[in-house]
């Protein structure tokens, strides 16, 4: 094998499925070795001609040569090399490359990602799943189906994020949007977690996500209110622009806080983590830049008692789900994985993805990553270009609100 071992060439996958939904962006880097090749994760589903732009006419001509063992070199410089930096469109150019260096480096060593890091701590991953319902009854329903497949933590919402799905009485000319009021979504999440509770015992593990839709003193109100449930903990109660907040929270109640989806950059956990406001961190990891970074958040957090949650919903790619895993069973402070269910369409495009079972997930013990693309199949599922609903988010009187 000559060394060193260098990029060649890097590809760009833009893939969407009816039922994923969400549009996944798959980087897989190609080596001097012949039949060597990594992938990575560079999902912003959002924003993902952006992100692939930037993948291919910035990071490629600048990744072309790199020698893969110096993948720390190559995340630092890649991080700076534009000068300015930061943000989620370049983070996730990065993590595709970042990641499919880690996925090489693996390969090359015969060793699964997380004996990299340092080797399993665990066996698998505790996961949460999504439980929602239009009625307390329905979540209460949902709830018990999860619990019958083996899951012993359990998301709970009640009309999707913010309770959007409730009536709302509207101005006169209002616009489109996906309409939410704060203080009718408080009230309702609280009769709805009392009747959830009630039925369904002390024993499982509730969360709840917030995302950030409520202002700052609701959230800590609601904080307040919900400690009598023993959440496990309470999602995005914050947005990142209001996180001071969480000082008054933590001295008034002991509701554990989980935050992070939309950060990033170590300057904005550095405070939660620091000062202890979170209990917590779950930041995208795609979006911090890949597996390099997420390692060092997740020993900063350690030093401070606080345990990670990473991002895993839909919109995490299965590559994505893959990394998660592999940083999870790892870590020395673990706390529990997000989750979200692929059809079987996904497990064929993606062989080799973590598989979950009675509540937890486990990563194979493949070299690197453990997760391949089947491109012929990728090919056959191009994204779309739509605007997305979800996000046009709107207050009772109509003005814009935080997704
Ligand atoms: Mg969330």
């Amino acid at each position: 094998m000559a060394r060193p071992i260098t990029i060649q060439d890097v590809k760009t996958f833009l893939i969407q499925t009816a039922s994923a939904g969400t549009r996944f962006i798959i980087v897989k880097v190609i080596t001097s070795e012949p039949g060597l090749y990594g992938i990575g994760c560079a999902t912003f589903t959002q924003r993902f001609r952006a992100v692939a732009a930037a993948i291919e006419d910035h990071l490629k001509p600048f990744a072309i040569g790199w020698d893969v063992m110096r993948s720390e070199e190559f995340f630092q410089m890649a991080m700076v090399q534009g000068s300015w930096r930061n943000g989620p469109v370049l983070n996730n150019a990065v993590s595709g490359i970042d990641m499919a260096l880690w996925d090489i480096k693996g390969k090359l060593a015969n060793m699964p990602v997380y004996d990299l890091l340092g080797g399993k701590s665990r066996e698998a991953a505790a996961v949460y799943a999504h439980a929602d319902g239009r009625d307390p009854q329905e979540v209460v329903d949902n709830v018990l189906k999860y619990q019958e497949q083996g899951y012993h933590f359990i998301r709970v919402q009640m009309g999707g994020y913010g309770g959007k799905t409730m009536q709302q009485a509207k101005p006169e000319g209002a616009r489109n949007g996906n309409y939410f009021d704060p203080r009718a979504y408080t009230r309702a999440m609280l009769k709805m977690m009392e009747y959830v509770r009630a039925h369904v015992g002390g024993d499982v593990e509730l969360l709840h996500d917030v995302h950030e839709r409520l202002s700052p003193i609701d959230t800590v109100m609601f904080a307040k209110d919900v400690e009598q449930f023993k959440l496990f903990f309470l999602e995005d109660s914050l947005a990142p622009e209001d996180i001071e907040w969480f000082r008054m929270i933590r001295q008034l109640c002991a509701t554990p806080i989980a935050m992070g989806e939309l950060l990033n950059n170590p300057h904005e956990w550095r405070l939660l983590i620091e000062e202890r406001l979170v209990d917590f961190i779950r930041m995208h990891v795609s979006q911090l830049g890949g597996i390099t970074p997420a390692r060092n958040a997740a020993l900063h957090a350690n030093v401070y008692g606080i345990r990670t949650a990473w991002h895993g919903p839909g919109d995490t790619s299965p590559v994505g789900h893959a990394a998660n895993v592999h940083l999870d069973v790892w870590e020395p402070n673990f706390g529990i994985q997000e989750w979200c269910r692929f059809d079987q369409l996904i497990y064929d495009m993606f062989p080799g993805m973590p598989e979950v079972r009675k509540g937890y997930m486990y990563p194979n013990d493949k070299p690197g990553l453990g997760i391949d693309l089947n491109e012929a199949l990728a090919a056959k599922y191009p994204c779309k270009d739509e605007v997305d609903f979800w996000t046009q988010t709107r207050l009772p009187d109509g003005s814009p609100a935080r997704p």
